[in-house]
């Protein structure tokens, strides 16, 4: 096939956090228009096979790869939607699109017709299942450490926490890692005080959604899994009757 830049797209799409009613309407026309849907195996799966539709499920950690051959089939004319859950901008395939875009190095690329379209993310999601716990300024950290060392993630945790930052912690505590959570909320009680809630945001707007708020005092590891978001709330962060919110308000403590 000749590379041509005419009519070909790729779209990093996000697809909200699970339920469908979430999914915004540019994104739905997106996917309607796509020739062929590139993404990780359980997103790809909430897009229904069809004829003229090719569906390109791959596996978590090949993102970059990935990328590339969507950013090839572009160049070959095809139409291309990348799909992400939540916001493809948060920990997931826009980033990974631009970096094979550089890597790649060829120069007709970069004349493709890309585009990100945003999509609701797992901590906002969250946030508003609960109240308003990011009502004032927040920080949002992954707590894998597949792609950055553990103690970059223990170093950002604790100047996040001192700083009074309200946090949404994304991928909090896999398998592979059990004991760095728990590490995680030892920081966090040192950093900002036992008394602080935390809330365990699982399965957010699918049918098995859970959510759980305790103090830090309270929390524990197995609370979190892959599939839970946790926000941390600031100091002033709150309960009023069944909701939790943070003021918009803050002062400066040193
Ligand atoms: N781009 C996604 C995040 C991908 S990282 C977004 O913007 O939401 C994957 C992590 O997101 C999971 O480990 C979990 O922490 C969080 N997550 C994604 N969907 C979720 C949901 N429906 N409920 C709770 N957490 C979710």
């Amino acid at each position: 096939m000749t590379e041509t830049t005419a009519k070909g797209w790729v779209k990093i799409v996000g697809l909200g956090p699970g339920d469908e009613t979430m999914v915004t309407s540019q994104v739905q026309e997106v996917i309607e228009g796509a020739t062929d849907i590139v993404g990780y195996i359980p997103y790809v799966e909430r897009i229904p096979d069809r004829p003229g539709r090719t569906l390109h499920a791959t596996d978590n950690r090949v993102e970059v790869e990935r990328a590339t051959h969507a950013l090839g089939m572009a160049a070959s004319g095809r139409r291309v939607a990348v799909v992400s859950s939540g916001d493809p901008g948060v920990f997931a395939m826009a980033s990974a699109v631009f970096e094979a875009l550089e890597v790649a190095n060829k120069p007709t690329w970069l004349d493709l017709d890309i585009q990100v379209l945003p999509g609701i993310t797992a901590m906002l999601a969250a946030s508003a299942r609960i109240g308003a716990p990011m009502g004032h300024d927040f920080a949002a950290i992954n707590l894998s450490d597949n792609l950055k060392p553990w103690s970059l993630i223990e170093r950002r945790l604790r100047l996040a926490g001192e700083a009074g930052f309200a946090m949404g912690f994304y991928n909090p505590r896999s398998k592979s890692r059990p004991h760095q959570f728990a590490r995680a909320l030892e920081i966090l009680r040192e950093a900002c005080g036992g008394e602080t809630l935390i809330s365990f945001a699982r399965d957010v707007s699918k049918p098995d959604e859970k959510i759980q708020t305790v103090t830090l005092n309270e929390a524990t590891p197995e609370m979190a899994d892959m599939r839970t978001v946790v926000i941390v709330g600031n100091k002033d962060t709150r309960r009023i009757g069944p909701h939790i919110y943070t003021p918009r308000y803050a002062r400066d403590e040193g």
